[in-house]
C-alpha cells in the first residue's frame, strides 16, 4: 500500500503519521519528494481500513498495491488447490489440480423417482457429482420453493444408490445442521455476499461452492471466499455462473473471462455453470466447451428427465442423452487441456 500525503505537510507531523502507522504492524518506507511525501508500506496490509487512511487530514491519496484477500491468493499459496471428496464407496473425487470435476442433475429434487432416475443416468455418463436443489431461491414466492428436508432425502437415497457425493444450495444458518450428509455445500448466487452466512460456514469443514453473484465483480467473489477461508475453512470452490447484464438474449451474460482471472489471482479450483449462465438449453454444450477450454476445474450442468414439466429451469437443462453425448466430446477438450474427469 501507498500513501501519498498533502503537500505541506510539516515533518513532525509526518513523523507522528508514521508512528501510528507502524502500530498496524507494517513497516513503512518513506520517500520525500519536492513537495511530497509518499509512504509505502510493506508487510501484511490485508487488515488495514483503506477507507479510514484516505479520511486522514494529512492524506492525499491511498494506492492499494496488495490485494485485499489473502487466504485466497495466489500469492500465498503458489499451488493450485485441490478439493477431495471422499463418497460412500470409498472412491475420492477431485476438482482442481488437474481434475475435472463434472456435477450434473436436476435443478430441483421433484421426487424419489426423478432424482434417482436422473443420478443414474449422469453416472452412467461419466459424471463425478449429483446435484439437486432442496432449498430454491425463487425470485416469485408462488413458485415452487423446493421440497426442503424431503427434497434432501431422496437426494441422499439417490447418492446411496449411485454412490455419487451430492451437491445441493443452503439457504440459512439455520439449515446447516440438516446438510451433515451433504458432501459439497452450495451457496448461490443471491446469497454470495450473505456475510453471515459465509462466517459461519467457515466453521465447518466442508468444501462450498460459492456461486459468483449477478452483479458481483471477480474482487468481490475472491472477498466472500475470504470470509469462509478467514474462518478455517480452505475447502472453496468458485463458480461462474454469469453476470447480469444489457443484453436479454440469454439469461446472463456468461463472464468467461473470469476463469483465467481468478485463477490467476488464486489458487482456488474454478467451476463454470453453463445452464443458468445462459438459460438456454442449445448453448448449454458450446459453452461447457468453452469453459473447459478456457482453464475451468469443473461444470456444473442442469440435467432432467423430462425438462418440460420440470418443476424448475426446464428451458436451461439438458436431457440425460444430450448430457451423455456433451461429456464424449467434453472427454476430448479435457484431453487437450490435460485434465482429467475425477
Ligand atoms: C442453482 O444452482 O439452482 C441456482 C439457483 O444457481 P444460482 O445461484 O447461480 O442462480
Ligand atoms: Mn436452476
Amino acid at each position: 500500500m501507498v500513501i501519498v500525503l498533502k503537500s505541506g505537510t510539516k515533518r513532525d507531523e509526518v513523523n507522528g503519521f508514521i508512528d501510528s502507522l507502524k502500530t498496524l504492524n507494517v513497516e513503512v518506507h518513506r520517500s520525500e519528494g519536492a513537495s511530497q511525501v509518499v509512504l509505502g508500506l510493506v508487510g501484511d496490509s490485508t487488515r488495514i481500513r483503506e477507507e479510514q487512511l484516505r479520511a486522514h487530514h494529512l492524506v492525499e491519496q491511498v494506492i492499494r498495491v496488495q490485494e485485499p484477500f489473502k487466504m485466497a491468493n495466489r500469492l500465498f499459496h503458489p499451488d493450485d488447490t485441490r478439493i477431495d471428496v471422499t463418497g460412500i464407496d470409498g472412491t475420492i473425487r477431485s476438482i482442481g489440480g488437474g481434475k475435472l470435476g463434472i456435477i450434473a442433475g436436476p435443478c430441483s429434487v421433484e421426487s424419489i423417482e426423478q432424482v434417482t432416475l436422473i443420478a443414474r443416468n449422469v453416472k452412467q455418463s461419466g459424471a463425478g457429482f449429483l446435484r439437486g436443489g432442496a432449498f430454491k431461491p425463487r425470485t416469485s414466492p408462488y413458485s415452487f420453493q423446493g421440497l426442503g428436508c424431503e427434497g434432501l432425502d431422496m437426494l441422499l437415497e439417490a447418492k446411496k444408490e449411485t454412490g455419487l457425493p451430492i451437491v445441493s444450495e443452503l439457504m440459512t444458518i439455520q439449515q446447516i445442521e440438516v446438510f451433515d450428509d451433504v458432501d459439497i455445500i452450495q451457496v448461490g448466487a443471491r446469497n454470495m455476499q450473505n456475510f453471515n452466512l459465509l462466517r459461519e460456514l467457515g466453521h465447518c469443514r466442508k468444501p462450498i461452492l460459492l456461486k459468483r453473484g449477478m452483479a458481483s465483480t471477480v474482487t468481490e467473489l475472491l472477498m466472500a471466499a475470504e470470509y469462509i477461508m478467514a474462518g478455517g475453512n480452505e475447502n472453496v470452490i468458485l463458480c461462474e455462473r454469469g453476470i447480469r447484464s444489457f443484453d436479454s438474449f440469454t439469461r446472463n451474460i456468461l463472464d468467461l473471462s473470469a476463469v483465467p482471472v481468478l485463477k490467476k489471482k488464486s489458487h482456488l479450483p474454478v467451476i463454470v455453470d453453463p445452464s443458468h449462465a445462459t438459460g438456454i438449453r442449445w448453448l448449454v454444450p458450446s459453452m461447457a466447451k468453452a469453459a473447459i477450454a478456457a482453464g475451468a476445474d469443473g461444470l456444473i450442468i442442469e440435467v432432467h428427465n423430462n425438462p418440460e414439466a420440470a418443476l424448475c429451469d426446464g428451458e436451461q437443462s439438458l436431457t440425460p442423452e444430450e448430457f451423455d453425448s456433451l461429456m464424449k466430446v467434453l472427454r476430448k477438450y479435457a484431453a487437450i487441456e490435460e485434465k482429467v474427469f475425477a
